[in-house]
């Protein structure tokens, strides 16, 4: 398989497949790091500051001391996308704890890895981005905040990844996760909305889901727009009694949702999906 892409690494950039760390990295061996997922289209890259703030938040709540400035990551992107094959894409950045002994101690690491990559990258298909996809309620709950925050963006997504099998055992794109009370939170990978008489509903992030940066953008251009936004509690009923559904997520953009565990949702994709993927698109070009 051929990987297509760029890759900063040991400070210089190589092409993707050539990237390599040890495998005594305890991002590797532990998934001790953090990351971040973020767009550029016409040569820049979307929402930087929020994902730069994002990022060194996730390393500080770790306890990892990143290894560049804001300055000098933003320098590093920009010569990627400059040396990048395309106008758009996705960059991918990832911090580890680095290269230490066996055992999980983080002070057994002493260089901080930076890596980011420049690739492509499509999460769905034409087809699910103009006629939705199909979703379960997943059986496996999110991890509650007590016991590892969901905002931490680290390099271990397996309570997502148990979620998304289950997705692909049950034949779907996507499963949605509740939390410990049984309230939804988010997607494996994205936020989730839904629309009610013709206003947007998200859960309160407090619920136990990831502070989307396209979710918060989502809740301001809607907004602006004068449809009415609220961050509300849901449950399941919620969802299987929408007018609309759709997720949304750096990597998914909006996709709409037109089934949830078997229920299917009429207006798929609906108005006020199409609405606000326009105003979406229209911030994109604006920026
Ligand atoms: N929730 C989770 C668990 C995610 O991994 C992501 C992707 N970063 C999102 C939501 C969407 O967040 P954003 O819009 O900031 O990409």
């Amino acid at each position: 398989m051929s990987i297509e892409g760029i890759c900063w690494i040991n400070n210089r950039i190589v092409p993707l497949e050539q990237a390599r760390i040890s495998v005594m990295d305890h991002g590797l061996l532990y998934g001790d790091g953090v990351f971040e997922g973020i767009r550029f289209y016409s040569g820049k890259a979307f929402l930087l500051s929020a994902h730069l703030h994002r990022l060194f938040a996730s390393a500080k709540a770790i306890a990892l001391s990143m290894p560049c400035s804001t300055t000098e990551l933003s320098q590093i992107i920009e010569s990627l996308i400059s040396r990048y094959k395309d106008q758009q894409g996705y960059l991918r950045l990832i911090v580890t704890r680095g290269t230490g002994s066996l055992g999980i101690n983080p002070a057994l690491c002493i260089n901080p890895e930076l890596i980011v990559i420049a690739s492509p990258l499509q999460m769905s298909d034409e087809q699910a981005q103009s006629q939705g996809i199909r979703t379960i309620i997943a059986s496996t709950r999110r991890i509650p905040a007590d016991c590892l925050s969901p905002q931490i963006k680290s390099l271990n997504y397996l309570n997502a990844i148990l979620a998304r099998i289950e997705a692909n055992h049950a034949g779907v794109e996507e499963a949605l996760m509740l939390n410990q009370q049984g309230f939804i939170t988010e997607g494996t990978v994205d936020n989730i909305f839904i629309v009610r008489s013709g206003a947007l509903y998200t859960p309160p992030v407090i619920d136990g889901a990831l502070a989307g940066i396209t979710r918060k953008l989502i809740i301001e251009i809607a907004t602006n727009a004068g449809i009415r936004t609220h961050e509300k509690t849901l449950a399941s009923y919620d969802i299987y009694t929408a007018d609309e559904c759709f997720l949304s997520g750096t990597g998914a953009e909006l996709i709409p949702v037109k089934e949830v565990d078997g229920r299917e949702l009429a207006g798929c994709p609906g108005d006020i999906y199409k609405r606000v993927k326009q105003l979406f698109q229209d911030h994109i070009k604006a920026c």
